[in-house]
């Protein structure tokens, strides 16, 4: 997962998301350009105060983590997540110089928000890893289901020994049982399909990574699986 912009879905959120987006857009940049360096200021201040309101919001609604860009799951309280939940810190550099907005050393000069998500949204993710600082139990989140354990492997591997095998996608997709496997050699070179009962078309994307369920695990591992 790469998107740094999620916010979660109230007017809060959506007029942080749209004051952060003014800055992709070259005429508003454009239109900075003429303002003093207080005025600057003032402008990212705008953005900054909607940006806490949303980050309050989302942190008073208690249903709260982070996604960081390595993929680890974070409580929003991890240290290594503050200079993203406090958005003064994020915006101190460019607020302590204005210029940096408009002519900066960054490609992007807007500071990062984070990936935030509800338990649930954690919950649904097939693949899980806990930040080893904040040592998020992610047992607590798993449900009794997560005890299973799962293979992955490309939809190149596929053989006969996996035909009426239940498969999902490595995002959690059902695809059913595994029907049909073909590989035709044509003259643009070597064609691949593996259908499923439950999918609407057939994988042809050798690449597609795939998992199947092959037995249980000890609850009391979840955590350090990765
Ligand atoms: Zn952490």
């Amino acid at each position: 997962m790469t998107g740094t912009t999620s916010l979660a879905d109230s007017p809060a959120a959506r007029a942080a998301a749209a004051s952060r987006a003014q800055y992709k857009q070259e005429d508003y940049l454009q239109s900075l350009s003429d303002l003093s360096e207080e005025e600057l200021r003032e402008q990212m201040r705008v953005t900054l105060a909607l940006e806490k309101e949303a980050m309050k919001e989302w942190m008073d609604s208690g249903d709260c983590y982070i996604i960081s860009q390595a993929g680890k799951v974070h409580v929003p309280t991890c240290q290594s997540m503050g200079r993203f939940v406090n958005r003064d810190a994020a915006w101190g550099l460019n607020l302590r110089y204005p210029d940096r907005l408009l002519d900066g050393p960054d490609e992007d000069p807007i500071p990062v928000w984070p990936i935030l998500r509800t338990r649930a949204q954690i919950e649904s993710l097939a693949k899980r890893t806990a930040c080893p600082l904040c040592a998020l139990d992610l047992a607590f989140l798993d449900k009794p289901e997560r005890a299973i354990t799962w293979t992955y492997l490309r939809a190149r591997s596929l053989n006969s020994q996996h035909f009426g095998t239940d498969f999902k996608l490595a995002d959690g997709t059902p695809l059913g049982a595994l029907t049909k496997i073909t590989t035709e050699e044509t003259i643009d070179g070597l064609t691949f399909s593996a259908t499923f009962s439950q999918a609407e078309a057939p994988i042809t994307e050798p690449d597609t990574e795939l998992m199947y369920r092959t037995g249980m695990r000890a609850l009391g591992n979840a955590a350090q699986k990765s």
